[in-house]
Order: C-alpha cells, then structure tokens, then sequence
C-alpha cells in the first residue's frame, strides 16, 4: 500500500472506519482501562502479549493501534509500538535487546539521555557500553564482538549534527548478526528513509515533527521483522509502556501538515543557516546541507531533506558570557529544549561537558527554526549579534 500512495496522501488518509452511520475524518479518541469481552471464549481467544485484539486500556484502544498503523506505514515498516516518550522508546529497545553480559555500541555524538541510559546499563546491569565515532561507516567492523547484540546510531547526532554513513553501518553490522536502531527523529522519517537504508529498528520522538505543537510527548519504535517486533512488543508490555488516547489523538492530528510543516522549517532553516555563515561572528555551521558539516556528503547521497534544526559555532574570541548575552537578547527566538514545534529556539551547549573529545574552540548554540517570517527571525539574529560587538 505505502509504495502506491505518495508520502503526502500517507499523511492525509486513514484506514480508520467509524461505526456505521456516521463518517468524519478524525480518528476517535477512545479511553478505557477496561476493555469488555462479549462472553469468556471472547476474553480467551485475545492475547495482550500479541496485541492481536483489544484487550485492556494498558495495551491498545482503537486510537493508540489507528496511530501505531499509521506510523508503520509511514516510516516504511510493518508494526509500531507506542511510547510515552522519545527516551521511553530508546529505553524499550535498549531493554528488548540486551541482557547481562551482552555489549552495546552508541555514537559518540547520540542524543545525551540514550547515553544516561547506557551508563545505567553499564553501572548496574553489567552491559558493556563502547562509543564510536559517527564518522566510522565500515570500521565499525572491527569493533564488534561476538556479544555485541546492538548498534545504536542517529542521523544526524544531537548537537553537533555530524552525519553518519548509515548504510555502512548497517553492513558491517549484518554481517555479524546484530540489529541496528536508528533515532530518526532529525528528519522525521520524511528527509531520511530508514528502512531502505538497513536500518532495522527505527525510534521516533513523536514529540517533535509528528505532533508539531510543542503540547505532547511521545515516542515510537518502528520494525519490519517479526522477531524484532515481537521482543520490542514484550518490553513494551512488560514496562507498562501505555499512551493515552488524547495523547495519541493530538500527534494524529499533527500528520496530515508534518510534510508541509516540514518543508517549511527546512526551506527557513537553510536559509538562515546561509545567512550565519557569511557573519564574521560565526566560524562553523553545522548544517547537514551544509559543506561545513562534518558527513554533508553522506547527507547528500542519503537524505531528501533537512528539516529546522542545526548549530552553529561562534568565534572562539566570543565567551560564552558573550554568547550567552546574545541568547538572552533574542526576542523571537525563545530559548528551551525539544523541537520540532512552530516557534524559533536557541540553546546554548557547553560540548565538553557531553563529548568526550571535544576539540572544536568558541561556544555552541543550537537552533531550531520554526515557522515564523525568515526575514523576522534574520532581523532577530542581526539585532542580537550587535550586543556581542
Ligand atoms: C527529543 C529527542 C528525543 C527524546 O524525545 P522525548 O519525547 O523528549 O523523550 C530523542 N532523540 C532525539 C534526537 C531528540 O531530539
């Protein structure tokens, strides 16, 4: 179904049917903790453990299933399995997977709380953790062992944005036997087609593009192998990993303009990206569509899109008193974490603190671009750079 349809009419439509009688667009929200049977062999036959019907609130009501099909389908895999937030999906693959005395590779440069989570793993579950540089492709090859159940990667990494070579990754890594999770949340699976790629697992913080609205968050963990869904799906059961109705009907609501919304950010993003590195303020951006960003080749021969999020660095002469002045001088852009939504933001980000070796001088700030007038947020930036002078 999902190679005859055009990506826009994948966010537009819904296999959702409303009891007869009645047809409107919306999916329903439906909330239940219990979920009635018609008599015991209806209560028999249903198995929570394998989703395969409605069974109690905790597992599945027809909105939450409505938004899980629809996911599958759009990032190109065949199930879904909600969570009630981007860290809880990354926390039920790292669970569905490994197990004591097993060993987990993580890019250098992965989202910080996927990391916390593994040092949690490492300090206390006896899982050994090793990070790699995102720019490894193919020589990751030499570092997996025969314990090495998981790979995680991002595209690009959090913050310093660089691009890894996915396609290799995945390479090196089936040829050994073990799965690799990809956090696709930069390019909401719109500017990046995991699955045809090799990716096998595909993690999404829906809290970003999907919903759009800066009000909800939740995750999602996307396969297409059955085996893999299957150990995915028994964490998720055996974690208690239920998202509400109304939760799950605001990111339903949001599909239908992820495109478009993305689109736009990305048009906005590029552009502004252009215009900081002509400012003698700036000494690097980190732009995946940009020739600054360490992997921009990998990102023009893999992805379609870039999205609204990117750094930059300053000039090492700038502190990060300066640079912090400059935050707090912006008026459009507001300063905060996530993104994804329709307002700018900008974060300031002390790197050494969270890459072990760090080596780039000046201070780091990380945008996100929303969906406000190009030429305002210029103007925004422009105002807030004079303060550094
Ligand atoms: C925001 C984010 C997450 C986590 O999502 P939450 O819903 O905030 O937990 C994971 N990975 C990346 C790359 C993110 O930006």
């Amino acid at each position: 179904m999902s190679d005859k349809k055009s990506f826009q009419t994948l966010l537009t439509t819904t296999d959702y049917r409303p009891p007869e009688g009645f047809d409107a667009f919306p999916t329903p929200i439906h909330h239940a903790s219990t979920v009635l049977f018609r008599d015991v062999a209806a209560l028999r036959s249903r198995n929570w453990q394998e989703k395969n019907g409605y069974t109690y609130g905790l597992h599945g009501t027809p909105t939450t299933f409505t938004l899980e099909a629809r996911l599958a389908e759009i990032e190109g895999g065949s199930d879904c399995l909600l969570a009630p937030s981007g860290l809880a999906a990354i926390a039920m693959i790292d669970l569905a997977l490994l197990r004591a005395g097993d060993d987990l590779l993580i890019p250098e440069n992965v989202y910080n709380p996927n990391r916390e989570l593994a040092q949690w793993l490492s300090r206390d579950f006896n899982i050994t953790v090793r990070y790699y540089d995102a720019l490894i492709g193919e020589g990751i090859t030499a570092l997996i062992q025969p314990n090495t159940r998981l790979i995680w990667t991002e595209a690009p990494g959090s913050v310093s944005m660089e691009v890894p070579d996915i396609p290799a990754i995945c390479r090196a890594a089936h040829a050994r036997g073990v799965p690799v999770a990809l956090d696709n949340t930069w390019s909401a699976g719109i500017g990046f087609r995991a699955f045809d790629h090799g990716v096998d697992i595909v993690m999404q913080a829906l809290t970003k593009y999907h919903s759009g609205g800066s009000d909800v968050l939740m995750g999602a963990v996307i396969t297409r192998d059955q085996d893999l869904h299957r150990k995915v799906g028994a964490a998720h059961m055996r974690l208690g990993m239920g998202v509400s109705g109304d939760d799950a009907y605001l990111v339903l609501r949001g599909l239908p303009s992820m495109k478009l919304r993305f689109d736009a950010h990305d048009a906005a993003a590029r552009q502004i990206a252009q215009w900081l590195k002509g400012r003698p303020e700036i000494s690097q951006v980190l732009h995946p569509a940009l020739s600054d960003c360490p992997g921009h080749a990998i990102w023009q021969r893999d992805f379609t899109g870039a999205g609204g999020l990117f750094s930059v660095l300053f000039d090492p002469r700038f502190t990060e008193a300066q640079t912090d002045h400059f935050i707090d001088s912006l008026k459009l852009f507001r300063i905060g974490y996530s993104w994804g939504g329709a307002n700018s933001l900008a974060v300031p980000y002390r790197m050494a603190a969270i890459r072990r070796e760090w080596s780039s001088a000046g201070q780091l700030v990380r945008f996100n671009i929303g969906l406000e007038a190009v030429e305002d947020l210029i103007a925004d930036l422009e105002q807030a750079m004079l303060t550094l002078a």
